[in-house]
């Protein structure tokens, strides 16, 4: 098939989807067809038309980047990030951008301010969140992966309520350029993909060093795609056992215990391993998340980007009333929370002690990998749930990262796979973390698994 009629079959399938779906905030048309027209011109390229989406917090150039935001309801990037700029080169063609919480900031795609994304699997429930809509243009066959950004988890759980794979690299391995900052020590690009293979490709196009962005690392890049297959006999899995209790739906726990035996019939070992620290990670997480978050979002003054309120009578005013009006509740509430732990009454109490909890949480990890190569947790502690029924319990939703922030704290890899389907067929996922830089394991183990232990059913809506 040409790429231009690939890329056409995946516009197609976007638009007649995003009714039900919503999973697009924009669809690319023109550009994508043009970009696909280049590339059947030219004699192969590493992605050879890859049909790609990108969540909408990724700058690409002359294009909607909305943050799924009001505030940036009409903003277009003015470049395009280092990601989108290597997948470009590398033969990819971006189909559209994705729906997601506004600003990243959420479990479930319902707080962007265009409509939540729906599952696939069951279009009464939330996708996950934030980068939902990138979820479900995977999970639903428009694309075979997507970019998705991650600061608490935001790829791999949607990954695991959608029934794809989610990857979250080591802090560093991928270029932040171009990416709206959330919380910044936290940030990472991530992907989707339908098989860990996909993953693989896109990684290995769009890691490596970035002299655009400082914090990105001289790591050298392996070739992922080539030790996807490798035996993994003889790899150790570390399983924290008292984090697999309290708080964990059953249909989760018996699939993510499933798991571990099948990970052993493939030849890895077992061992036991503690995380004390792990149960501070979401408290630990809302507190930096938040502080970064309030000194980041400073920028959105109606001065420099996108939205501006009418009708202010002064300056001062016109921020007052362009954040009031720009910004959803969610938003509000973090850059509120975010102050108050950075002010000067409670910094010690708050931000600098978190700061210290994080670097316990870090350690958890080196003494941890001392014995195993990966540690092995349930990804999300629920199934899909219903939308609307987190919505008004921030607490309750939080906690819905309780497996995933700990990964972004200490700035290691990490992986979810999908391993089953609950009793109401909703799909689960185990994820894996790994040691820094250690992403090849992390997608042999994986791409081994999905291999032995393929899910069993598609969603209800699959176009692929
Ligand atoms: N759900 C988390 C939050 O709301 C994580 C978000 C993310 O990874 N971008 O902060």
């Amino acid at each position: 098939m040409s790429i231009v009629s690939n890329t056409e079959k995946a516009l197609d399938n976007a638009e007649r989807l995003n009714g039900e779906l919503n999973a697009f905030l924009s669809i690319e048309r023109e550009h994508a067809l043009g970009r696909a027209a280049e590339l059947d011109a030219v004699a192969g390229s590493k992605l050879n038309g890859l049909a790609v989406a990108v969540k909408d917090n990724i700058c690409t150039k002359g294009m909607r980047t909305s943050c799924g935001s009001h505030i940036l309801n009409d903003y277009k990037a003015h470049y395009d990030a280092t990601a989108i700029k290597r997948l470009n080169d590398a033969g990819a063609v971006m189909v559209g951008k994705t729906n997601m919480d506004e600003f990243a900031m959420g479990s479930s795609n319902e707080t962007s301010a265009f409509g939540p994304a729906k599952n696939p699997w069951d279009v009464t429930r939330v996708p996950g969140g934030s980068s939902g809509g990138s979820a479900v243009a995977v999970a639903s066959g428009v694309v075979r992966a997507a970019l998705g950004s991650e600061t608490g988890g935001s790829v791999r759980q949607p990954a695991s309520l959608c029934g794809i794979v989610g990857f979250k690299p080591t802090y560093g391995r991928i270029s932040r350029y171009g990416l709206v900052a959330f919380a910044s020590s936290l940030d990472n690009i991530g992907i989707f993909g339908q098989t860990t293979r996909d993953v693989a490709d896109v990684l290995g196009v769009i890691a490596g060093r970035d002299p655009l962005d400082s914090t990105s690392a001289d790591v050298p890049v392996p070739d992922y795609a080539a030790t996807l297959d490798n035996d993994i006999a003889g790899k150790t899995i570390g399983v924290p056992r008292a984090l697999l209790g309290e708080g964990l739906d059953e249909d989760v726990s018996e699939k993510v215990l499933a798991s571990i035996d099948n990970f052993e019939k493939l030849g890895a070992k077992i061992v036991d391993i503690e995380l004390p620290y792990a149960k501070y990670g979401i408290a630990v997480y809302y507190i930096i998340a938040t502080a970064e978050a309030s000194s980041n979002l400073a920028r959105f003054d109606g001065v420099r980007y996108g939205f501006r309120a009418e009708d202010a009578p002064g300056l001062r005013e016109m921020y007052f009333k362009t954040r009031e009006e720009g910004f959803g509740a969610e938003v509000k509430r973090r850059i509120m929370l975010g102050t108050y732990v950075l002010s000067s009454g409670y910094y010690d109490a708050y931000y600098s002690k978190a700061q210290k909890v994080r670097a316990l949480v870090k350690r958890d990890y080196a003494t941890a990998f001392e014995k195993c190569d990966a540690i092995l947790t349930p990804t999300s502690p629920s199934v899909a749930f219903k939308l609307g029924e987190k919505s008004d319990d921030p607490i309750s939703m939080y906690l819905n990262d309780i497996y995933t922030v700990s990964a972004n704290l200490a700035g290691v890899p990490a992986i979810s796979v999908p391993c089953g389907l609950s009793s109401e067929g909703l799909p689960i996922g185990v994820q894996l973390v790994g040691n820094f830089w250690s992403e090849d394991v992390l997608l042999n183990l994986a791409s081994k698994y999905e291999t032995a232990f393929p899910l069993e059913a598609k969603p209800s809506i699959y176009v692929g």
